[in-house]
């Protein structure tokens, strides 16, 4: 079995008491990379969070929300989120959607990753995860004891992040379980399209398995995003996930939800009754407001043009540098290469880069599992949702760090 790449897997140095699970695992590359841009106060484009406030309509419906309630919240959620979400997504899927049935709030996208591999996978079980990948889905799938299948995105020549069906085809087989579809996609940028997602139903469909979409970054992109349980084909076994936190700038917030057919939120909910149980009730009202505001003042689309002018300036800066970018489709990320640098391959580049230049970034060695980290050895990651001066200086800096 392929270890995620960020593993020490080295027993001796746990006590007796630790799981074999967790073992496999190390410090996320997140928090890693984060410690050393703060060690040598380099500008931090490695961890994706924005350095700038939310919109003003967030904070003040936060500050609303402190006359309460401040207790407990109905376990599927507090009311007013969830018949917010239901219009919204009912909207985006062109499907009437029950508040309580099809909708469970969680703490963030992260913990509805989690339940729903809890809740549908058995050991042994096989759940393809398409590489590089968002950290959380290997150690997911370890935890519940299943086995990680990976199929990598293959970067092309002219500046495109490919999937390869057959690859994928061969894959997948009678123990194939889920499949996480993160669209747009971290760390590379990439909206996958319809012909790629009806192939991937097609074969969620032939082997029976599940389709987990992770859609947190749907509202950052720059061309019309796909969700992939409006397909035909793939509403009853396709769970829909995303969070408030790169919508609004949140990310402390960890306000998430999946959406999906009954039988799916019933079990996700199962296994979420026994992890936060319930989720932040002030949060959960301010995030309601929040949604409501954002779909009656065009909120949505003024992010992705912010986000879209961003993206634009600081991969023209790039481009000027000895780093070549790869234009992503959407997120808030986007994967450079690195081949023509002196220091070798990513992970010593990051290594060096915020002692050396002052930047961080993170590099694509970590999303993909050990056997295939060569993969990502040419490429490292930013994330530019940071301030305009705070871009510019940073590629100012990159520009000195040459061949
Ligand atoms: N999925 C992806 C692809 C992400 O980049 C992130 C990063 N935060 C998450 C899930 C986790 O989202 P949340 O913060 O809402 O838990
Ligand atoms: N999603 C963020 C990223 O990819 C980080 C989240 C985390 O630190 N776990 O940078």
């Amino acid at each position: 079995m392929c270890k995620p790449a960020g593993s020490v897997a080295s027993p001796q140095q746990f006590s007796r008491s630790i799981s074999q699970r967790i073992q496999s695992f190390d410090e996320t590359v997140f928090s890693t990379f984060t410690k050393l841009s703060l060690e040598h106060k380099a500008i931090n484009l490695g961890q994706g969070f924005p350095d700038f406030d939310p919109p003003s309509f967030a904070l003040d419906a936060l500050r609303d929300a402190v006359t309460g309630p401040h207790q407990y919240s109905p376990v599927p959620g507090e009311v007013a989120l969830n018949n917010q979400l239901a219009s919204m997504y009912g909207g985006f899927l062109d499907r009437q959607l029950d508040p309580i049935k099809n909708i469970q709030v969680t703490v963030g996208a992260t913990e509805a990753l989690f339940a729903i591999t809890q809740a549908l996978v058995d050991p042994g079980d096989e759940v393809i995860i398409i590489e590089p990948f968002y950290d959380a889905y290997p150690a997911d799938v370890i935890m519940a004891g299943g086995i990680p299948i990976y199929v990598p995105l293959h970067s092309t020549t002219d500046g495109e992040w490919h999937l390869d069906l057959t690859l994928l085809r061969k894959a997948c087989n009678d123990r194939t379980r889920l499949l996480f579809l993160n669209s747009p996609h971290n760390p590379t940028g990439k909206m996958f399209s319809g012909d790629d997602i009806d192939a991937i139903i097609d074969l969620a469909n032939h082997y029976d398995f599940n389709i987990v979409t992770d859609h947190v970054y749907e509202h950052i992109a720059y061309k019309p995003h796909i969700n992939v349980a409006s397909r035909p084909g793939a509403w009853e076994r396709t769970v829909s996930i995303s969070s408030l936190g790169k919508t609004f700038s949140v990310t402390g917030w960890k306000i998430g939800w999946a959406i999906g057919p009954e039988w799916i939120i019933q079990a996700l909910r199962i296994a979420h009754q026994w992890i936060p149980f319930t989720v932040a009730t002030p949060l959960q009202i301010a995030a309601s407001e929040m949604l409501r505001y954002a779909t009656k003042h065009n909120y949505f689309s003024e992010l992705r043009s912010f986000y879209l002018a961003k993206r634009n300036r600081f991969i023209k800066g790039l481009q000027k540098t000895a780093i070549k970018p790869i234009v992503p489709d959407g997120s808030y990320f986007v994967m450079a290469n690195i081949s023509e640098l002196k220091y070798g391959n990513s992970l010593r580049v990051c290594q060096e880069m915020p002692a050396h230049v002052g930047v961080g970034a993170i590099p694509a060695s970590a999303f993909y599992c050990k056997e295939h980290s060569q993969f990502g050895d040419a490429f490292i990651r930013f994330a530019f949702c940071k301030n305009d001066t705070i871009l510019d200086k940073a590629v100012l800096q990159l520009n000195s760090f040459l061949v």
